[in-house]
This record gives structure tokens, C-alpha cells and sequence, in this order.
């Protein structure tokens, strides 16, 4: 075995059997081709009776991306190999790099062996495109309809490439790296660069200005002019919308007046979007004539270099709200964007749980109303866009408010539904597990989890190093050494003799660490004596509570006193209502005199960045002890108008600055002046930025007179609509902005605040309390339900078959109102009979047998298979299909 010490602690695989695992993976694999095998044998009978289009399966078995590129390719290579030189570049480049080399290479020898320019390009450029898109796609034969070469005005043949409608799925990348590879193709192959008349980048603009589909990104025209001038091969297409070009509609080189949906896919999302990407080749393969490119791929870029030039960058999580998007009425929100009282995020995944699929605990989908079974379809904020769900038990459960003022937490469903019906409010819907794979899947940056009992188990099983440390973790946990797993989990590598042991003695650790309950003293010394931070529930959410409240709470703190193994707060809920939870909150809070609010009457602190105290509808309702309590997560009941805090109070305590003297809460640290400091600290930021934003707002209103006066004189001298523009941003321009009054004092500000939004009050506690401290709830993923009946079976009765019959079905389209027409003229494929030769459009002739007088039975067709024949004049016929009449309501009857 390599050499223990060379070794890293933390390599994942350290001690995993690998050999075993990868025996069993083959194993699984040779399993799952032999099922492969049955079920193309089975597919190929059912196709060999001729009732389908192919009488073979022709979705081809292929091995990897080189031989599935050449099988998917088949119909164009003509025999031609390409795999392994596919397989040499991969060994060699990566994907991108290779489709490009690939692409020009097969061109280049189609050429020397003969073929025509057009086949050649054509031949290269779909290779490129499989490579590009791994070959899974139909993007390659579908995504590019034609490659054509025309002739610009001054006579130079230059290249144009049909783009259709299925390129979309090739993804930007692949749609812009076409482009490029295009364009290499054609130097390769000494083909002219296109030059377009000012008719063909209008029409361009024109197309854009009409389109009605969605795109992602929809380039100004200014834009559309540099990309159509600039770009050296024509990007081109059949018009594939139903809306026509009035201005441009007749232009040189473009058939048809339709826009051409494919052009607007590959300018807006390919070249626009993935300008970097294709700089990136451009400017490691020198390839000229792409300087255009750099202009799109550092327009993002300059902006980031305006924020950089302050200096200042965020450490906030960053919001997403895309999944609040199209709320359907009746689907429940269970979580704004980032909000507390959403699901926590805890990393993981459950065994019931999948790809893109999520976990929570039965009593969360309890707590939902329901509208959470297995299997739900979630929007969720990150990583993905949505998920299912399962229900799994090492999520924590919700937090809820009874009707009789208890907070508490239930971890299983009977408990639950034990309770259901005293339950007034969910104020916390419980973990979220989400596998870190998620995250990478989609390529989004990991975000922070609370400190939880996995943390604290990985962070133990380190610590305990020793014969030592296990002894001492026996003594403070009170725990039997018989009890514990075999071995020391934290011994150091080079320790050990067997990597397998030392694997299986950290898995049983870990499994038997995360189960652990410690209570607080345990817990505390724990931390003390392993540098752990503490689990929950000795780990309040301290990122929750605002600031503005601090003081008013440790005033709280010091009269309130411990009773029976609980902190008690005498009247801290007096003046509770139950009721205010029934009333929808309304739009602004209005600020009440502390009197008026339940429990102690102590002022609270006007809000800092925030008109009125963060939160304040809780304090409307709950008062600052029973609010901070809940806002913090800590267990309580009431008893009379005392509030008895159950669980993680000494928690509150230690981080606040308390110690027990008895039954009193005394305070061991001057806590209250730290708060103090930190919200002077914070309101100086606050009137800082304020100020900036201020100075920002005059500014703007300045350059804006400028600009509008720059423009009407522009105008009036008869100039263009952009030229006008220009010349109005140009002279806004000139106004300079001399920047904050004060730069270092700004950006200091913008990081206090952005730190205070990061991490809140847990930089106070951590300055008050000598042990470690870590967020326990730092983020929250906002979801909503999905649409789950999407999935359901909802035709009734089930659709068994595909006719085209166009527009004359009537607006439900039923084939009874179309037969009623008697003859139906569509567009379909034309067939020809294979035993009476006659023309049909279905795959198995559907004249009827004729009768010794020449005239058709009913109820008795010919049947024979029908063999597609492309007629010449139309090209496009076999995508297209041509207009032919048929007699459906005959089809049907025979059909009976
Ligand atoms: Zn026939």
C-alpha cells in the first residue's frame, strides 16, 4: 500500500475497499447490459412486424462519446471512421477544444477524398456539433438544417448555415462554438467570409424586434449589427414562426419573409451569451476575424471591474427568487427566498432520497397541511430549480406555537398528529436535506450549513486522538466505556495497519457520535476540551435575532431567575394573546409604546437600517422575551403569565454574557456595552451609506438634465435614434462623479453592514463567550409546491395515437369533428405502397382492397408497408411532409 504518511487525513477514500466496490460496479454494469440485450430483443421483434416507421431499433448501443458520435453521425459519414481519432483527441484535449480539431480534420480529408465543399463543411461541422453535445442529442442532425455556400455582392463565395429550431436543446455553448467552428472549417477549406448587405443585418434586427418566443437574452440592435457585420460565416435558417418581416421581408440570401427562430437562438443565447466561452478559443487558437467577440465577452467583465475598483465585495448568500416566479392560487409558499421560517439546509442524502430530490421529516410534510407527500414536485431557491421530496428521519422536525403559547418541536408524525389540532402557528418548518452533489450537478458555489450533530461528530472524531481523549470523552458524557465502538477514531494515519479498520472504526464512531444527546454541561465541556462548537439544541439561531432588541433582552435576563431546571421569566408573556396570530399581518407595522406589548415593558431600540425594529410584528405579538425565544429556537411553555424556557436557555446565558449565582442569572461579562458599541458602530455605517445613496440620486438627477438636453438638441439637428442615444449617454458622461465623500469610510461601512448581515450578532457572542460558536440555522431555502397533477395521467380517455390533422378538428382538435369533413388535407410524409403502389401517407397502405368490380371494401385494407420517397423538387419535404388529401372518415371506419 502507498505510504500512509504520504496520505492525506481527509481523503474520502482513505480505507474504502475499492477493489470490492469496483467489482460490484462492474458486476451491476454487465447486469444491466444483459437486461439491455433483452429488452432490444424484444424491441426488435415488435419493429420487425413493420407497424412503425424503422423495421430496426435505431437507437445504436455505443460504448463512449467517440463511437456514439460516429453511430449517430452514420447517415452522413458515409463508412467514414472518425471514432478513434475522436478517442486520441479526448486522451489528449479537452471536449471543446477537441470538437474543433475533430470538425476541421474530417472536413479537410472528406474534401481530399472528393466530395464536394458543401458535403465536406456539412460532414466537419456535425461531427463538431456531437462532440460539442456528447452525442446525446439530435442537435447535430436536426439543430443544423443545411450548410450552404452563396455568393456575396462582389462575387466571393462565402458559407451559410441553416440553424433549426432543435438547436436550442445543443445549449449555448454549442450553438456559439458551431459558429466558430464553422468559420474554421471554412478557412481550412478556402471559402470566402461572408459580407452582408445592409438589407441582411436589418433583417436581422427586424426579426429580434418581432420574435415573440422566449430567449434569454435579446440583444439591442446596435448589438445585432456588430455580431451580423462581424461574423465571417452567415448565420442563417428557414423561417420557422408564423409571424412575417414587413420591412426586410425580401432580402438577398434569406428565403422568406418568416422569422427564423433558429438565427435569433444562435445570435441571442450562443454568441451574445457565451462570448467568453468562444473567446476563450479564439484567442488560444488565433483564430482572426473574432475581435467582435471580445467586445460581448467583456461587457459583463468592465462591470465587474467598476464594482472592484471599490473594493468591496459581498460575503451575503445571494438571494434568489426565480422559483416565486408564476405562483399558482392554491399551491402553497412554504419558504420565501432565504427566510427564516423556511426549511434549514442541512447536507445529506437519505437513503429514500434520489437525484434532484430532497428530504424532510414526516412531521415537516405533516406541518405543510399535507400539501408535502412523497414525491412532490418542489421550486426550490437552490441549487436546482425544483425537486422531489421524500420524508426521512435525520431531518429535525418543524417548530410550532400551541394554542396555549407552548414552542416546541416534534420529530415524528404520530406526535404530530397528536397535537394537530392545538396547533396555532408554524413558526420554523425544519431541515431540508439536500446532497451536496445537488449543488454541483448544478454548478452552483456550496453555501453554508448550521452546526449540527454530523459537524459535530466529523469534528470529534478527529479530536478523539488518543486512548486519552476517550477517556476523557467517557467522563464527561457519563458513559460506560463497555458501550462505546471499538477503537480510536483519531488516531493518527500513520497508526494504523489496516486503512479498512480505520474506516470501519470512524463509521461506527460517526453513526454512534451523531445519535448522542449531550446535555449542556456535557456539551460545554466537550467544547472546551475538543474545540467543537455546540449542537443543537444548545446552538439558538442567533443570525435571527436582530440587534436592535439585545439590549432590551439582557435587561429581560437579569430578573428572570431558574426553576426546576428551567428558565423561568415572571410575567414575561403577560398581556399574551393567542388571537393576534389569527389576523393577517398588515402591510406596515405601526410602533407601539412598550407598554403595550406583551411581557416586560422595555423599550427596544429604533431599527438601525430599518424604519421600524427588524421583525416587529413578532414583538406585536409575542413581546421581546417570548419573541426572542422564539426567534432563537429555544423550547418553552408558559405558565400563568410566566414564560419557562425548556430547552438551550443556558446556551442563551453563556452567549450572552450570564453565569448561574443560585437561581439568578448574574452577568460575568459587560455584554450589554458590547451590543451598545456594535449598534453605535452600525448606525454610523447606516447614515453613511444613506448619505451615499443620496449623493448618488442628486447625481443622477444632474446627468439626466444633461443628457435630456444633449438629446432634444440632437434631435432637432435631425439625428438617428441611436446616434441620439449616443450622444445623450456621451454627455451624461461628462458629469463627473467624484466619488464618496469620504472613500475609506464607505467602503469600511458597506463592510460592517454587509457583515452584519453575514453572520449578525454571532461576532458579539463570540467576543462575550470563550467557546466556539458557529451559525446553526445560516441558511434557508425558500420553496414552494410544484404542480404535481403535471405528472398525473389526465387524458381521459388515454391518447393511443398521433394524427396530424391540423386545424380542422375544431378548437379541442377531436379526429371525430375533422372526419366529418370527409377529406382532410395535411401536410405529411409521402409513402408510397409497396404492394399496390399506390400513394399513402401511413406506414401501412390504408387503400382498401378492391372488389372484382374495382370498387373498395369496406373493413378490408391493403396493408402493405409503404416506403418513404423523397420527391426531388422539394427538399425540405421530408422534414415537412407535403400537402395531400386523404379520406379520413374511410380510415376511421376501417380502422373499427
Ligand atoms: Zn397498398
Amino acid at each position: 500500500m502507498p505510504g500512509a504518511a504520504e496520505m492525506q487525513i481527509h481523503d474520502p477514500l482513505l480505507g474504502v475497499d475499492v477493489e470490492r466496490l469496483e467489482r460490484e460496479m462492474e458486476n451491476y454494469q454487465e447486469w444491466m447490459d444483459q437486461r439491455t440485450e433483452e429488452a432490444y430483443n424484444i424491441a426488435s421483434q415488435a419493429r420487425a412486424k413493420g407497424l412503425d416507421h424503422s423495421l430496426e431499433v435505431e437507437i445504436p448501443r455505443a460504448s463512449d462519446l467517440a463511437s456514439r458520435t460516429e453511430k449517430l453521425l452514420v447517415q452522413y459519414l458515409e463508412g467514414a471512421k472518425v471514432a478513434d481519432d475522436i478517442r486520441q483527441l479526448l486522451a489528449e484535449f479537452d471536449r471543446e477544444t477537441t470538437a474543433i480539431k475533430m470538425a476541421t480534420m474530417v472536413s479537410k480529408r472528406f474534401r481530399e477524398n472528393g466530395y464536394d465543399l458543401q458535403k465536406s463543411i456539412d460532414v466537419g461541422l456535425r461531427v463538431g456539433l456531437a462532440i460539442l453535445t456528447e452525442a446525446v442529442l439530435v442537435a447535430p442532425l436536426e439543430g443544423i438544417s443545411e450548410v450552404k455556400l452563396l455568393a456575396n455582392v462582389d462575387g466571393t463565395q462565402f458559407l451559410s448555415v441553416n440553424f433549426a429550431g432543435p438547436i436550442r436543446a445543443a445549449g449555448g455553448t454549442a450553438q456559439a462554438l458551431a459558429v466558430l467552428i464553422a468559420d474554421m472549417i471554412r478557412r481550412e477549406l478556402n471559402v470566402d467570409a461572408y459580407k452582408p448587405t445592409d438589407g441582411e443585418v436589418e433583417r436581422v434586427k427586424e426579426e429580434f424586434g418581432l420574435y415573440r418566443g422566449g430567449l434569454q437574452y435579446r440583444p439591442p440592435p446596435e448589438e445585432v449589427d456588430t455580431i451580423v457585420r462581424a461574423c465571417p460565416v452567415m448565420i442563417n435558417g428557414e423561417g420557422d414562426q408564423d409571424i412575417e418581416c414587413a420591412g426586410y421581408g425580401r432580402v438577398r440570401n434569406i428565403e422568406g419573409a418568416r422569422i427564423r427562430g433558429g438565427v435569433l437562438l444562435v445570435i441571442g443565447e450562443g454568441l451574445c451569451l457565451k462570448a467568453p466561452k468562444v473567446q476563450r478559443h479564439t484567442e488560444r487558437l488565433n483564430v482572426p476575424g473574432w475581435d467582435f467577440i471580445s467586445t460581448f465577452a467583456n461587457k459583463n467583465k468592465e462591470k465587474t471591474k467598476d464594482e472592484k475598483s471599490n473594493k468591496f465585495k459581498s460575503r451575503k448568500v445571494p438571494r434568489i427568487s426565480k422559483f416565486m416566479d408564476d405562483i399558482i392560487a392554491g399551491r402553497p409558499v412554504f419558504g420565501a427566498p432565504l427566510e427564516p421560517g423556511g426549511f434549514r439546509l442541512r447536507y445529506g442524502r437519505a437513503r429514500t432520497s434520489g437525484l434532484a430530490a430532497a428530504s424532510c421529516n414526516a412531521a415537516s410534510m405533516a406541518a405543510m397541511n399535507d400539501f408535502i407527500a412523497v414525491g412532490t414536485q418542489m421550486k426550490i431557491e437552490r441549487p436546482g430549480k425544483a425537486c422531489a421530496i421524500t420524508p426521512c428521519d435525520i431531518a429535525e422536525g418543524p417548530w410550532v406555537i400551541l394554542r396555549d403559547g407552548t414552542f416546541k418541536q416534534f420529530n415524528t408524525e404520530d406526535a404530530y398528529r397528536k397535537e394537530e389540532n392545538e396547533i396555532k402557528m408554524i413558526w420554523d418548518n425544519g431541515e431540508i436535506v439536500l446532497g451536496y452533489g445537488e449543488f454541483m450537478e448544478n454548478n452552483k458555489n456550496l453555501v453554508p450549513s448550521g452546526y449540527n450533530h454530523d459537524w459535530w461528530a466529523a469534528d470529534l472524531l478527529d479530536g478523539l486522538d488518543s486512548e486519552q481523549a476517550v477517556e476523557d470523552f467517557c467522563r464527561i458524557m457519563v458513559i460506560e466505556k463497555a458501550t462505546l465502538p471499538d477503537g480510536i477514531p483519531g488516531l493518527p494515519l500513520n497508526q494504523y495497519e489496516d486503512m479498512h479498520r480505520r474506516f470501519k472504526i470512524r463509521r461506527d464512531w460517526r453513526d454512534f457520535l451523531i445519535a448522542q444527546k449531550p446535555n449542556w454541561d456535557s456539551c460545554k465541556e466537550i467544547a472546551v476540551r475538543f474545540s467543537t462548537s455546540l449542537p443543537p439544541p444548545h446552538n439558538p439561531w442567533w443570525l435571527d435575532l436582530p440587534i436592535e432588541w439585545l439590549p432590551a433582552l439582557i435587561q429581560a435576563i437579569e430578573t428572570a431567575t431558574v426553576r426546576d431546571g428551567n428558565l423561568t421569566f415572571i410575567d414575561g408573556v403577560k398581556g399574551w394573546n393567542a388571537q393576534l396570530m389569527d389576523e393577517l399581518r398588515p402591510e406596515s407595522e405601526v410602533v407601539l409604546d412598550s407598554e403595550n406589548l406583551p411581557g416586560p415593558s422595555i423599550p427596544i431600540e429604533d431599527g438601525i437600517f430599518t424604519d421600524i425594529p427588524p421583525m416587529y410584528w413578532v414583538l406585536r405579538m409575542h413581546g421581546i422575551v417570548k419573541g426572542s425565544a422564539l426567534v432563537l429556537g429555544l423550547g418553552h411553555h408558559h405558565d400563568g403569565d410566566d414564560l419557562v424556557i425548556t430547552t438551550g436557555w443556558q446556551a442563551l446565558l453563556e452567549g450572552l454574557g450570564f453565569s448561574l449565582n443560585g437561581r439568578a442569572p448574574i452577568k460575568i461579562e459587560n455584554s450589554e456595552q458590547i451590543f451598545r458599541d456594535r449598534i453605535d458602530s452600525l448606525r454610523k455605517a447606516s447614515k453613511i451609506l444613506e448619505d451615499e445613496i443620496l449623493r448618488k440620486g442628486d447625481l443622477e438627477k444632474k446627468r439626466s438634465a444633461v443628457r435630456i438636453a444633449a438629446e432634444t438638441n440632437a434631435r432637432q439637428r435631425g439625428c438617428g435614434i441611436a446616434e441620439t442615444d449616443r450622444i445623450g449617454n456621451d454627455a451624461a458622461r461628462e458629469v463627473a462623479d467624484p466619488g464618496p465623500k469620504n472613500p475609506e469610510e464607505y467602503l469600511r461601512s458597506q463592510m460592517l453592514e454587509d457583515d452584519h448581515q453575514v453572520d449578525g450578532i454571532i461576532s458579539q457572542i463570540r467576543q462575550i463567550s470563550r467557546l466556539r460558536w458557529e451559525h446553526s440555522a445560516p441558511v434557508r431555502i425558500g420553496c414552494r409546491m410544484g404542480r404535481p397533477e403535471k405528472s398525473a395521467p389526465r387524458e381521459k380517455p388515454t391518447v393511443h395515437s398521433l394524427f396530424p390533422i391540423a386545424l380542422s378538428g375544431g378548437n379541442q382538435r377531436l379526429i371525430s369533428n375533422a372526419a366529418d369533413q370527409k377529406d382532410l388535407r395535411v401536410q405529411m410524409g409521402i409513402r408510397f405502397c409497396s404492394v399496390c403502389g399506390k400513394k399513402s401517407p401511413m406506414i401501412n397502405c390504408h387503400h382498401r382492397k378492391l372488389d372484382s368490380h374495382g370498387e373498395g371494401k369496406p373493413g378490408e385494407v391493403c396493408g402493405g408497408r409503404t416506403e418513404l420517397r423523397i420527391s426531388t423538387e422539394n427538399e425540405n419535404s421530408r422534414r415537412r411532409g407535403e400537402l395531400q388529401t386523404i379520406r379520413l372518415d374511410n380510415l376511421l371506419e376501417d380502422a373499427r
